[in-house]
């Protein structure tokens, strides 16, 4: 990836609040470990800058999804527990080996596996995953029962965690937290003691019923709420601007963009941006998102094309929008859960589709990129 210098478009990461949001979480779930999930590139943050801020605070163990992205993860981290959360396909065993990745055992089939592997070496710390209510991974209760009957994990795999992940955590009044949570708890009864792992972001604020020993946010620590619609707890790390391209004025009547969706109901001005949907800007914020100037909110009006959005704004001075003035789309008056919402979506659908062209500018607090 080149310097996208000349980018219309900036993402700049906060790291100092990054950082802040992980020890405010750290705090919260004391004396339980605060582990960070960091798949899917750091929700698109950019593992390889956000992994060692954490570390830097003292974050030992790091969640991702697959192998691949733990084998990137450990290049730049030296000694942190890196557990991969899925997808340990046949073949990638060895390779898990060699890095030093934790895998997450979501079934009796991956079990026989790694103790296949595992066996011929020393021991291999390993994390199992009871499923308690999300039919997706982990072992059910039959598979579960089997592995007891057997004897429990097989020789050579080391039960470093025991986790299992909230379907409804966003919903604190779901009756399915305090079922998972029981038959969680009612599972770790069969099991030696080992550290235990229930919750998200969001679980973390269902209160310490939820903690374990040890707990799982991602989302919160990019700044994404986890206890909406309440007001945010986390601090923003994600900020998106975009310039303006250029201005017109535009009589009633004009229609804008792709498939004429919107037809301007009086005289005005429309300012078009240089971000669109190749940028992640989902294409269902058309006629339906907004930007904002400084802290003054305007609308975006017709579809959202691949390189461009297209924004009313009337309300504001010309002198406020000339070409090259940056509009925020995510951070500060546009808030990421807003966007997200107004686009029908969430905002860890947003942070993860974000794309590769903008320049992107990491602050770390001292004021240096
Ligand atoms: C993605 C994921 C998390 C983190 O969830 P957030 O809602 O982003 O905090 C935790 N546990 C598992 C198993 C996950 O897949």
């Amino acid at each position: 990836m080149t310097a996208a210098r000349h980018a219309p478009a900036t993402l700049t990461i906060d790291l100092a609040a990054l950082r802040t949001n992980y020890r405010r979480l750290r705090e919260q779930v004391h004396p339980a470990i605060c582990a960070a999930v960091v798949k899917a590139d750091a929700y698109g943050l950019g593992a390889r800058r956000v992994a060692p801020a954490l570390a830097a605070e003292g974050c030992r163990q790091f969640f991702v999804a697959q192998v691949d992205e733990g084998i990137a993860l450990r290049r730049v981290l030296g000694s942190a527990d890196i557990y991969v959360l899925g997808g340990a396909l046949p073949g990638s065993e060895a390779a898990c080996l060699i890095h030093g990745l934790r895998p997450v055992l979501n079934s009796l089939e991956e079990i026989r596996r790694f103790a296949a592997v595992a066996h011929a070496r020393r021991r291999l710390p390993v994390a199992l995953h009871i499923d308690t209510g999300m039919a997706r991974l982990g072992l059910d209760r039959g598979e579960f029962d089997q592995l007891l009957a057997a004897g429990g994990l097989p020789q050579g795999l080391d039960l470093a965690l025991v986790l299992s992940h909230l379907a409804c955590a966003d919903t604190p009044a779901h009756p399915l937290n305090r079922r998972q949570r029981e038959r969680f708890t009612s599972a770790l009864t069969r099991l030696p003691r080992v550290p235990a792992s229930l919750a998200n972001s969001s679980g973390i604020f269902l209160g310490t019923g939820y903690h374990f020993d040890l707990v799982r946010p991602g989302i919160a620590l990019y700044g994404g709420n986890p206890l909406l619609p309440r007001p945010n707890p986390m601090r923003e790390v994600v900020r998106l601007e975009a310039r303006i391209l250029q201005v017109r004025n535009v009589d009633r009547g004009t229609t804008v963009g792709y498939g004429a969706t919107h037809t301007v109901p009086r005289r005005g001005r429309i300012a078009t941006v240089g971000a669109g949907y190749a940028d992640g800007y989902v294409r269902s914020l058309g006629n339906a998102g907004f930007a904002a100037v400084g802290d003054v909110r305007v609308p975006i009006v017709g579809r959202v094309s691949m390189d461009l959005i297209t924004l009313d704004v009337s309300a504001l001075p010309a002198t406020a929008t000339e070409p090259g003035t940056p509009v925020t789309l995510i951070g500060g008056a546009c808030p990421i859960d807003e966007v997200a919402a107004a686009g029908g979506t969430i905002a860890y659908e947003l942070l993860t589709s974000l794309g590769q062209r903008y320049h992107r500018r990491y602050h770390d607090g001292s004021g240096a990129a």
